[in-house]
């Protein structure tokens, strides 16, 4: 039986609507990894901690309660966080302090909590190979920059930001350099992992592929 299965990859794959969508499917719990990171980042940055200083985001750590609702809504101290981590900066935030081994802890802390005798599906970028390493499933979406700038910019729009193609473009290989060439958890394949390119497919071709995965 399949209790928990991984999704992860570059930002602007398609992770969490593939993973929102399956849950929903499947009747799973969905783990946004990127969400409690950027939760994070968002509420070290309102209580004007330096983002790159490392002792000072770890004694933050101490403080910070996390809560994952049902509802993939994310609270910090008991404050709903969930609108504020989507904006463009949340991203960047996110990654500043993901580099940080006590902030990595705290989060697989928070997620296999949140796990604890459910069937779940995770995104993010190390899902498969430290957040849960026995998943049943890996996945690893990826997709070129440009296609994967191209829907994060057009998800922008929607949302009524003012922002250029080419800042979204530069904002996701700067993301992707910071990612991959980290130190601590750096983006890679988790062993075991199916890779999809999803450039030029629909959110409906690919889960539709990773559900024939999950049954065969
Ligand atoms: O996926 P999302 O864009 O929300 O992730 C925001 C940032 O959080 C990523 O760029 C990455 O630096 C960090 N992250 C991570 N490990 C995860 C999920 C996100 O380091 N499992």
């Amino acid at each position: 039986e399949v209790t928990k299965i991984t999704i992860d990859g570059p930002a602007g794959a398609g992770k969490s609507t593939i993973a929102e969508l399956l849950a929903e499917k499947l009747g799973f719990l969905h783990l946004d990894s990127g969400a409690v990171y950027r939760a994070i980042g968002v509420a070290a940055k309102k209580k004007g901690i330096d983002l790159d200083n490392e002792e000072a985001v770890s004694s933050f750590l101490k403080s910070l309660s996390i809560e994952i609702k049902n509802s993939g809504r994310v609270f910090v101290n008991g404050v709903d966080l969930t609108e504020e981590i989507r904006k463009p900066e949340g991203g960047i935030l996110a990654s500043k302090i993901a580099r940080f081994p006590e902030v990595r802890r705290k989060v697989i802390e928070v997620l296999r909590k949140a796990a604890e005798g459910r069937q779940v599906i995770t995104d993010g970028r190390d899902a498969g190979t430290n957040i849960f390493p026995d998943a049943d499933v890996k996945i690893f979406l990826t997709a070129s920059s440009e296609e994967r700038a191209r829907r994060r910019y057009r998800e922008l729009k929607e949302k009524g930001y003012n922002v250029s193609f080419d800042q979204v473009l530069e904002e996701v290989k700067e993301r992707d350099y910071q990612d991959r060439n980290r130190k601590v958890a750096p983006l890679t394949v988790p062993e075991g992992a199916c890779i999809i390119d999803t450039t030029g497919k629909t959110i409906k071709e690919v889960v539709r592929e990773i559900e024939n995965l999950i049954l065969h």
